[in-house]
């Protein structure tokens, strides 16, 4: 029986990365890059550890990077199948205003580079993880952080995309091409661009950057990684479709986990990488005012019993400074 191809994903939903202290993850990602901190909730599978969501104004989909923090594990190992950079979709002409911005706060940044015709500033956060800030139209709808201490017109507008190197690209790109609905868009340098359908310019928001790296070890998660890319569906009966076209290709992809602010399916790509796919609802305000996002500890109802307890192991976030003050 062979299965139609279901319709691509939209783009990207949000990443997720290791991040090690969380309070000098709080402090470069909201006081420093500007991003609003959404949802402060915790690992669900180990409670003693925050999950920490940044993101536009408004938590839209394709804006939100999300880190576990843990202070105490091994620093992440470059190699095949893992990011090695993720990109950041900022306006036109900000680049400026953002090297200045990084200086000044200590952040070492590296030389600016161009990437498939498009400004790129690459850096690392304190924990090693690889960000470039790449001059582009914002991809998706996004919202102000009016609070926040970068200047509206220099905001991070979205998530633009990530680099990968795996070892054969053969498999990932028949995988991309053939199950998830990408185009190979351009190759530079070694690197393949794939964008999924519905993207403006060169891809922003929709695009994957694979590199064939075959003598390079296989990476290893850790701080400072990347631990999955997960890829916009509309709705369930959607991400059902893509999950059956994705068991269909040998990828045995996870069930439907429900997260409460969208549903989620988890696979390895053949190159590695971990991939989800999450549904564009119902979104961060499901369970917060919107005014509110992110202040207070969000647990799923089967951890709220345990409220008191994991309250109080985890670290204590007032040491970062507050919204604005870093400006
Ligand atoms: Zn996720």
């Amino acid at each position: 029986m062979t299965h139609p191809t279901p319709t691509p994903p939209r783009g990207l939903h949000h990443i997720t990365a290791i991040a090690g202290d969380p309070v000098e993850n709080l402090r470069f990602y909201r006081d420093l890059l500007g991003l609003r901190l959404v949802k402060k909730s915790v690992n669900q599978d180990d409670p003693s550890t925050y999950h920490l969501f940044y993101a536009d104004a408004d938590g839209n989909p394709g804006t939100d990077i999300t880190f576990f923090p843990w202070a105490h594990a091994k620093p992440g190992t470059p190699g095949v199948g893992v990011v090695s950079e993720t990109l950041l979709t900022v306006p036109h002409g900000s680049l400026t205003y953002w090297t200045e911005r990084l200086h000044a706060h200590g952040v070492r940044v590296d030389e600016q580079r161009t990437s498939f015709g498009e400004a790129t500033l690459p850096f690392a956060d304190p924990h090693g993880m690889r960000l470039a800030l790449v001059e582009a139209d914002a991809p998706f709808t996004f919202t102000a952080w009016d609070d926040g201490p970068v200047p509206a017109e220099h905001q991070i507008r979205a998530l633009h995309g990530a680099r990968v190197p795996v070892r054969d690209i053969a498999p990932s790109r028949a995988f991309l091409e053939g199950v998830m609905g990408f185009e190979h868009h351009a190759e530079e340098q070694g690197w393949h661009r794939f964008v999924l359908p519905g993207a403006q310019g060169a891809g922003a928001g929709h695009l994957l950057d694979v590199r064939e790296a075959a003598d390079e070890r296989r990476g290893a998660w850790g701080v400072g990684s990347v631990h999955h890319l997960a890829w916009t569906v509309d709705d369930e009966p959607h991400q059902s479709a893509l999950r059956e076209a994705v068991a269909a290709a040998g990828r045995r992809p996870s069930e439907i986990i429900d997260r409460f602010w969208f549903q989620s399916v988890y696979f390895m790509e053949p190159g590695g990488v971990l991939f989800e796919l999450a549904t564009s609802g119902p979104g961060f305000a499901v369970d917060e005012e919107p005014a509110a996002l992110g202040e207070r500890l969000i647990l799923p109802p089967w951890l709220e019993p345990h409220r008191a307890k994991i309250e109080a192991v985890l670290p204590d976030l007032s040491a970062a400074t507050t919204p604005g003050s870093a400006a």
